[in-house]
């Protein structure tokens, strides 16, 4: 059976480049042994902490080894089982390696449902990127109706929806984002109440200011950097920020001098927490029947930006850092 295989050449210095990928196509047997499972990979997520696990550095998920398949969130097609947890025909989602086809022994990987929701919607609203919106912004954040919230990264996988929770939730929402096409997006799809775009704002201060003329409780962090400084200028008093990412120095190859935060957490009795998804397992359950509930009522729409075919894969983990995506950005293979 022929197998195509992305693996990581070599580990990327500054912003990955396609050197950084080596393409693998095989003729192999793929023979299903007792308890397995043989996968038919449908979707791919591409996610920015997949550049973290490019690095040989210790962090909360391991290193990818240089050499070996990538892997991240798949969407795949069960062809044939000697497993008795699934059948053929079977949708599973779950962390898998970029592979056309592959053998697993089902640990780890969930049935889903065609019917219930198009199958790529595990990758984004019902997947991952859904699930930190709303534990990253409820556990968190704590909001309260009429407070404000402000969420950077905001037209993207995470921002799209946390920006759509806080509205649901009775919050002032304001997103900053790279381009105006994303900020009219967030206003006029998504109901955010006011839209920044950094790349064309000089005094990032002066505008959240504006944009939140009540000052600034809750923030959820998705890129770091310059713009959460800003941030931090506009909180208030017991103000929550959720660190959930910081894009803008995922490709750094020092570590960033950043401004004393201190200061601000002291005068505004605020808490600055990092968030990561996989702490909060044990709420997925929760998590996607509130997501699907409000997308059911139709309160909660999603976007994707969809690439199709296998060889792109790689070119599209690398658009992250481009601003390329609206929404989750899935491959189709
Ligand atoms: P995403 O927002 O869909 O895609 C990345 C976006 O980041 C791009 O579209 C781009 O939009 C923006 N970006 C790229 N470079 C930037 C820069 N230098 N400064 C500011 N913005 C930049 O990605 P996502 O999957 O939703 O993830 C968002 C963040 O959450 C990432 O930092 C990710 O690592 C993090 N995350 C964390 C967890 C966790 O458990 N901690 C889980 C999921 C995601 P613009 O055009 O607006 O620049």
């Amino acid at each position: 059976m022929i197998t195509e295989t992305i693996l990581l050449k070599q580990r990327p210095i500054g912003k990955p480049k396609l050197s950084d990928f080596e393409f693998l196509k095989e003729d192999t047997d793929l023979a299903v042994k007792n308890g397995d499972i043989l996968l038919d990979t449908i979707y791919i997520s591409v996610d920015p902490y997949l550049r973290g696990r490019m690095n040989d550095a210790k962090s909360y998920i391991p290193p990818f080894e240089v050499g070996k398949p990538i892997s991240s969130g798949l969407v795949a097609k069960v062809m044939a089982s000697k497993n008795d947890h699934f059948n053929e025909g079977d949708y599973v989602s779950g962390m898998l390696e970029w592979k056309t086809k592959q053998i697993s022994t089902g640990e780890g990987l969930i049935k889903i449902d065609k019917n219930s929701a198009p199958l790529s919607a595990y990758l984004g609203i019902l997947g991952m990127t859904g699930f930190t919106a709303y534990l990253g912004l409820t556990e968190i954040g704590k909001p309260k109706a009429g407070e404000t919230l402000v969420v950077s990264g905001a037209a993207g996988a995470v921002g799209t929806v946390v920006g759509q929770i806080g509205k649901i939730l009775g919050l002032h929402v304001v997103g900053i984002a790279g381009t105006d096409e994303k900020t009219e997006m967030l206003i006029s799809e998504f109901g955010f109440d006011h839209a920044i775009n950094y790349n064309t704002t000089a005094n990032m201060k002066d505008a959240i200011k504006k944009a939140c003329p009540n000052g600034v409780d809750i923030y959820f962090d998705n890129v770091g950097g310059p713009i959460s400084d800003a941030i931090l200028f506009n909180i208030n008093k017991f103000a929550r920020m959720i660190i959930c990412g910081a894009i803008s120095v995922y490709n750094n190859t020092e570590i960033p001098q950043s401004m004393s935060v201190q200061p601000f957490l002291i005068k505004n009795s605020a808490l600055m927490q990092g968030f990561i998804i996989f702490n909060y397992a044990d709420k997925f359950p929760d998590a996607i029947k509130q997501l699907s509930t409000w997308l059911g009522e139709g309160k909660l729409t999603y976007k994707e930006t969809i690439v199709e075919g296998f060889e792109n894969t790689p070119q599209a983990f690398m658009d992250l850092f481009n601003g390329k995506n609206k929404g989750k950005m899935i491959v189709k293979v």
